[in-house]
């Protein structure tokens, strides 16, 4: 066996002693860079500077390493075609076999609190990729390795046969890539979110969004499933991801989706709020001058539904409102704190799962929700995107369509139901009065249903439907829909209106004495 050469260039020196420590024992000749170079030689090991390697020297503060000819054409030569040996030869080229490179930190380093633009610049490595792509190109002859996991398989095989199998330097190659790819979107991503004025919808910085594992879950919707959960680079502040959980069983699947659309929810209120979620929709949201308050109230809308939900407070969870959400099933908590007596309520009931989450700083302003919370959905094979649904309604949008007028109360449930109806699957129905959901209709395909589902299950809870006020998340297509509110004893609608029977549905209102608001603004939620 003809003596093989390796050239190792690690930022990430993680086991990379012992790994050429080994390669010198199976008689590889070890090239190396600057820092790994200095470190190999003060363990004892032979190794050629690259530097010495090329005859020229490292320079640009490190930028200029091993962009030179005698390390490409070393990485690139097919070494089954005679004019690729023949011009090796000419130029006084020896061909490298194994290339152990990790790259500069660049996640790590923008990940950092403060990170400037220069440091992030600094650490976007050139020389390393550029070396791991010629390598991984030429796999059938060269083994490239970009991680320490991957040391001890291509150690094994030397050992055994003095070269490595064509399956793990095809392995090794494509992991490379896969590495590069992901190190350049990385950079892509950082930079562009540096460009990003905020004024722009989520998809185009999703298009090249960078995913950091957070963990394996169990399983996914259902346990045949395999899940694993995921976050942005550079989650939005506030956003579910930057949580921590205090206590409770690990999360699954199922209770990351569901919290997501708890925690979204409540962000959207000022006043103190609680929102219970089940099976991704809300079944009881209320605001109140406490936490307490607005869990009692939320609590109220849907009892049978609450067992086992998913809560989110946008306060502290304090003594009181521990105390009281103690006494239900509760699956996940969530809020910005819990106070020490709340820890201490929940210290005994060990699988409550307990999140802390900030609230987004200055609010959760369109900006902030917009900048990073695109929406992606899996069709097949393919991939829809969109920006997030941030839009918030202001009141001077609404347009009163009928002849009779909200009051100022019924305006501020009317702007309350249509926030909730946002969180709920369409064809979503809310019926709300004083601060709080009486009757949530969702996810059905016909809105007439919606609407006597959240109906009956607003007499289930009993509750009286009398003068409340009603959100729905699209237009109505037709009267149907409106005359079962009416009957119901609604009071006040918002809708988007838009429909080609907007004028029918007008009549209809005026005819049943009820009040009626117009968004513009539609809430489809699928
Ligand atoms: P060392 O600690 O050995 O001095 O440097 C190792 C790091 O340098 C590795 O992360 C490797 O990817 C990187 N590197 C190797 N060659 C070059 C080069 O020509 N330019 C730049 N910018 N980085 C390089």
């Amino acid at each position: 066996m003809s003596t093989l050469t390796a050239l190792i260039s690690v930022s990430d020196k993680t086991g990379i002693l012992e790994f050429a420590q080994a390669l010198h024992g199976l008689g590889v000749r070890l090239l190396s860079t600057g820092g790994t170079a200095k470190l190999l030689a003060d363990a004892g090991l032979p190794v050629t500077e690259v530097a010495d390697h090329t005859g020229f020297p490292e320079m640009l503060d490190g930028r200029v390493k091993t962009l030179h000819p005698k390390v490409h054409g070393g990485l690139l030569a097919r070494r089954d075609v005679p004019e690729h040996m023949k011009a090796l030869a000419a130029h006084g080229i020896a061909t490298i076999d194994i290339l152990a490179v990790n790259l500069y930190p660049f996640e790590a380093t923008v990940a950092k609190e403060g990170c400037t633009l220069e440091d992030a610049i600094e650490n976007i490595d050139i020389g390393g990729p550029a070396m791991v792509r010629s390598a991984a190109k030429n796999w059938k002859d060269v083994t490239v390795l970009t991680d320490a996991s991957q040391y001890a398989t291509v150690l094994a095989e030397l050992k055994a046969d003095g070269k490595t199998s064509d399956k793990t330097r095809f392995a090794c190659s494509v992991a490379a890539f896969n590495r590069i790819a992901q190190y350049d979107a990385a950079i892509s991503n950082y930079l562009s979110a540096r460009q990003d004025d905020g004024s722009q919808g989520a998809y185009p910085a999703q298009m090249n969004a960078t995913f950091v594992k957070v963990q394996d879950l169990r399983y996914g919707e259902n346990s045949h499933q395999t899940a694993a959960l995921y976050r942005d680079l550079f989650p939005a502040p506030g956003s579910l991801v930057t949580g921590k959980q205090l206590q409770g069983k690990e999360l699954s699947y199922n209770n990351i989706a569901d919290a997501d659309a708890a925690w979204e929810c409540v962000k959207s209120f000022d006043a103190p709020a609680c929102v219970i979620v089940k099976h991704a929709n809300p079944c009881g949201v209320a605001v109140a001058t406490s936490p307490a308050e607005a869990y009692a109230k939320a609590f109220q809308t849907d009892p049978t539904s609450a067992f086992g939900g998913i809560i989110a407070f946008n306060r502290e969870v304090d003594g009181a409102t521990a105390e009281a959400v103690s006494k239900q099933f509760v699956e996940v908590l969530m809020a910005p704190s819990f106070s020490s007596q709340a820890r201490e309520i929940f210290k005994s009931k060990v699988n409550v799962r307990l999140l802390e989450i900030a609230l987004p700083p200055g609010g959760n302003t369109p900006w902030l929700q917009g900048r990073n919370a695109g929406d992606s959905k899996r069709v097949g094979s393919g991939l829809l995107l969109q920006s997030a649904d941030n839009h918030f309604l202001q009141r001077a949008d609404l347009k009163i369509v009928t002849q009779l007028q909200p009051s100022s109360q019924q305006l501020d449930d009317l702007m309350f139901a249509w926030t909730v109806a946002q969180y709920v699957k369409s064809n979503a129905i809310v019926f709300c009065g004083g601060g709080m959901t009486l009757g949530v209709g969702a996810g059905q395909m016909s809105r007439v249903d919606s609407t006597k589902i959240a109906a009956i299950k607003a007499a289930n809870a009993g509750l009286s439907l009398k003068g409340s006020v009603v959100a729905s998340d699209a237009f109505f297509p037709f009267r149907d829909g409106l005359d079962v509110l009416a009957d119901a004893g609604a009071s006040c609608v918002i809708q988007p209106g838009g429909s080609m029977r907007d004028e029918e549905v007008i009549a209809a209102a005026n005819e049943r004495g009820i009040a009626m608001v117009f968004t513009g603004v539609r809430h489809f939620r699928h």
